[in-house]
């Protein structure tokens, strides 16, 4: 099935140790046996969020996620199963062998396919740009705009000449299939025959690297005043505008950590050829958090430039918003924001055209810290440009809103400090204000988290009914997305009694200590039959087939399943958790164990009793024959229900 091997995964777990993979983007302390910090997937003031070393395994108590070093990666970092693997395996140095043909491989094969007609096609816009008619207008529009012969081959810049199909025939002729050039979102499909013709037309083409330097998608710019001006190609399999920063591929090799973002590409280019090479832009979209945390990992300090138009100063507030907000969710995440302004309201290109790098240099240097920055929008936002005179109502407003933005007090004091004589108030006052703005504030965002998190869970609930297959046999039952059959929409029976609960918490509690036959005989160690719903019967499976009476990461293994499945309509986790937790805090191992067998004495002697009451309804409709095999069994019922008690009376 060509999932990743089992021991690796172990491998992955051992050393991935759950404590140094959270701690990369949650500050934890430590309290009791666990550590706790501020929940990265939902907004909170007080720590719900908690992580086990023991277990190796976190849990928030707030919105209910938990699970392994694996799930917590798969969450903080949108990754599926085996990505999350892959991931951890390269910080922590395990080796994944090759593995054969799977689901995923199949993905891999039609994104690799996608990246090669991508590719094909930067080298034909490239050809074109570079043929002496077709390319004339592509290379004085690029003359005009000052883009030397270098910055044009560092940054593989093109030209799609006019035709419809000229890119089209191309690959068709190369062997790719119509449904893969459509896959790559460069071209569009006809109404008329459904074939795709290309996307990009007459236009100046900017080929989209990922941060290692694969193309993965285009950008065309019109050439005249054509609209619309920009085209993008759309988001693809290969493709998530979100997730990417024009230039960065460039721009992490400068090891400068600080970036510089601006607005367009074609900004981003002209920075780099001014010599800013550390320069990345947004993809014609707002300032996303996956942008900010791309940045996190490559710099400790942005310095934004937002246009110096309305829209582009609108942007700048939402960016900003949106950063402060998954500041304070993210404690583990540390960067500087500073907002540039370019004077004279020029882009950063002209600017850097008419007075040079140098001058530009200090632009860059100049750049306000945020909190600077907002001081300075709430004032001259809210001045009469002919009167210079302040709307002071409006002025509070704005500086009560943007100090609630703040994840520090000292930020949020500096700015009540600077903004209290203005308003006629103590700096007290002011802060109080703020800090009322911010409670309110957090709570919103604390509510759309919640209803976000509420959605998730039902959906979550929802996916784990229908994804499991519990007819599945054990070797192609994993966790892993490739390993699942398309799901069986028949209603998984969840429930479970408290005891079938208790008892197989026991069980996980023990451990290894199961397997001491001293206290336990191989008898007495729970069966998937013992248990009357499928959900627990097939975690028991899971266990069994996992547990070899050592493993060490038993707990964190099974966390990948529990998050899978429900039990009674709750989450399988929160409802092993907390078993398990109880009957870790029961004793000390000799209690824990004499606990598992009496549960273990109750839960098969109650199935004995249903089936005793079985048997005798059948018995009353049997022939004679029957009827003398069914008191033979009910006999031996009743013998091994008399072995039972003695075992619980002994105990
Ligand atoms: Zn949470």
């Amino acid at each position: 099935m060509g999932l990743i091997p089992e021991n690796v995964i172990d491998e992955v777990l051992t050393r991935a140790d759950i404590e140094s993979v959270v701690s990369r983007y949650v500050l934890l302390k430590r309290s009791g046996s666990n550590l706790w910090g501020l929940c990265p997937f939902h907004s909170e003031k007080t720590a719900s969020f908690s992580v086990n070393p023991s277990k190796q395994i976190f849990h928030c108590f707030g919105c209910g996620k938990g699970g392994n070093s694996i799930k917590f990666i798969m969450e903080i970092e949108h990754l599926n199963y085996p990505e999350a693997i892959k991931h951890l395996a390269g910080i922590y140095g395990v080796d994944i062998p090759e593995t054969g043909y799977s689901g995923d491989d199949i993905r891999k094969e039609e994104k690799d396919r996608v990246k090669d007609i991508l590719k094909e096609a930067a080298k034909f816009y490239y050809r074109s740009f570079s043929d002496p008619d077709i390319g004339k207008p592509a290379r004085d529009y690029a003359a005009k705009r000052g883009l030397s012969r270098q910055t044009l081959d560092n940054f593989g810049i093109g030209y799609s000449p006019i035709s419809r199909t000229g890119l089209y025939d191309i690959l068709k002729q190369k062997g790719y299939k119509d449904e893969e050039m459509l896959n790559s979102g460069i071209f569009k499909q006809s109404s008329k025959n459904n074939k795709p013709y290309d996307l990009f037309r007459g236009r100046i083409i900017f080929p989209i690297f990922d941060t290692y330097g694969a193309i993965i998608a285009f950008g065309g710019r019109a050439l005249g005043d054509e609209k619309p001006k920009y085209i993008n190609s759309p988001d693809s399999l290969v493709y998530n505008k979100q997730n990417h920063l024009y230039a960065m591929n460039f721009a992490r090799k400068e090891q400068s950590r600080q970036l510089i973002v601006v607005e367009g590409y074609m900004d981003a280019i002209a920075m780099h050829a001014a010599g800013f090479k550390n320069t990345v832009a947004a993809l014609g979209t707002s300032f996303t958090d996956s942008q900010l945390k791309l940045c996190a990992r490559f710099a400790d300090e942005v310095v934004f430039f937002f246009d110096a138009d309305n829209a582009g100063q609108k942007a700048a507030l939402r960016a900003i918003k949106m950063m402060m907000d998954y500041l304070k969710k993210l404690t583990g995440i540390n960067i500087r924001i500073r907002i540039a302004k370019v004077p004279d309201g020029k882009d950063p290109d002209e600017y850097i055209k008419t007075n040079g790098a140098d001058k530009f240099k200090d632009v860059v240097r100049n750049a306000l810290y945020v909190e600077d920055y907002l001081l300075e929008r709430a004032k001259s936002d809210n001045t009469d440009p002919e009167t210079g005179i302040l709307d002071r109502g409006r002025y509070q407003a704005d500086i009560c809103e943007y100090g609630s933005w703040m994840n520090d007090e000292i930020k949020m004091s500096r700015m009540a400090g600077v903004a209290a004589p203005l308003l006629g108030a103590t700096q007290q006052a002011v802060m109080s204000q703020m800090q009322k703005y911010s409670q309110i504030e957090d709570r919103k965002l604390e509510q759309m988290n919640s209803r976000a998190v509420e959605r998730d869970r039902i959906e979550d609930i929802n996916n784990r009914n229908n994804d499991v297959d519990v007819n599945s046999d054990q070797t192609s039952y994993s966790p892993s997305e490739s390993g699942y059959s398309a799901p069986e929409f028949r209603k998984v029976n969840d429930s479970a009694t408290k005891e079938e609960i208790d008892l197989f918490a026991y069980a996980l509690s023990l451990g290894s200590a199961l397997n001491d036959k001293n206290k336990i005989s191989s008898k007495d160690i729970i069966r998937p039959d013992d248990f009357s719903g499928d959900t627990l019967s097939e975690l028991v499976k899971i266990f069994l087939n996992i547990f070899d009476g050592r493993k060490e990461t038993l707990f964190a293994k099974m966390s990948d399943y529990f998050s899978k499945l429900t039990i009674n309509g709750q989450p399988a986790e929160d409802i092993m958790l907390k078993a398990v937790d109880a009957a870790d805090r029961s004793g000390d191992v000799n209690v824990k164990s004499d606990m598992y067998l009496a549960l273990l004495f109750k839960v098969r002697t109650s199935i004995i009793d249903k089936e005793e009451e079985r048997l005798i309804n059948l018995r009353a409709s049997s022939s004679p024959e029957d009827r003398k095999k069914i008191d033979q069994v009910l006999s031996n019922l009743a013998a091994y229900k008399l072995e039972l008690r003695d075992k619980i009376g002994a105990l």
